[in-house]
């Protein structure tokens, strides 16, 4: 059931905040048994929007573009954690690397070598996932499993000291084909697994996978997300 039409059902005096707070607990309750972690996407909501979900206890918060995240961010109080979730510009990550907890979407080593210079800058670690590309769609960003692998297997990565690979994040393709979305969230799901073996020796910090949107976040869960990022099903259309 869509927002408009669960908003016909409520009491005439429930307002938005109400319903992002129904939406919250409902999805709480959904992830708790995966022990998945939820990502609150606040891409086009207000501050207020945002706040209200803070209010509800929710703290994990993602933004695609930088801009918009560190204008939240001033924001929200300040135990809220961000994470960028979408495609990154290089000269940009000056601007997040300060605070960041996570990047998701790490898709070039030209990417990888700038966050790592600016988290040495700042004296920090920065943890990121790669972003591996698994839909059909050509305009989805994201590496091939050949450039990630190429990427872990190289000089250039193993001599970073600041950076911290701690998992994968995928998209699925936007589509109503179940078994489509199933076979490409089990397809990253498998090769995280074997990332974990080949080059990470089991070391238990990689051991993050960003997958699952509004729309296909339960197939997500049943294949081992750790992180689902959600917007509309929260906030409403
Ligand atoms: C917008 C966005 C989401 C959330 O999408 P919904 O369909 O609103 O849940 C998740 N991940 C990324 C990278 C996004 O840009």
């Amino acid at each position: 059931m869509n927002t408009r039409m669960l908003s016909l059902l409520l009491p005439k005096n429930m307002q938005p905040a109400d319903m992002v707070y129904e939406n919250y607990q409902r999805i709480c309750a959904e992830l708790k048994p995966y022990g998945c972690r939820l990502v609150a996407v606040t891409k086009n909501r207000s501050a207020e929007e945002v706040m209200a979900l803070y209010r509800a206890g929710q703290r994990i918060f993602g933004e695609n573009r930088v801009q918009e995240l560190c204008a939240k961010r001033t924001q929200l109080p300040h135990d809220a954690e961000w994470h960028l979730i979408g495609h990154l510009q290089t000269n940009k990550v000056k601007y997040i690397a300060p605070f960041v907890k996570l990047i998701h979407s790490v898709d070039s080593m030209k990417l990888l070598k700038e966050i790592e210079r600016q988290a040495c800058k700042c004296n920090r670690k920065i943890d990121v996932l790669l972003q591996i590309f698994i839909a059909e769609e050509e305009t989805k960003f994201g590496m091939s499993t050949e450039e990630a692998e190429s990427l872990l297997s190289s000089g250039d990565y193993r001599s970073m000291s600041y950076v911290r690979i701690v998992g994968l994040m995928g998209m699925a393709t936007n589509t109503r084909d179940e078994a489509k979305v199933d076979k490409e969230f089990a397809g990253l799901k498998n090769f995280f697994e074997y990332l974990k073996t080949q080059y990470f020796g089991n070391i238990p910090a990689f051991k993050e996978l960003s997958m699952g949107m509004s729309q296909d976040y339960k197939i997500a869960l049943r294949h081992g997300a750790t992180y689902v990022r959600l917007g509309s099903i929260l906030f409403g259309e």
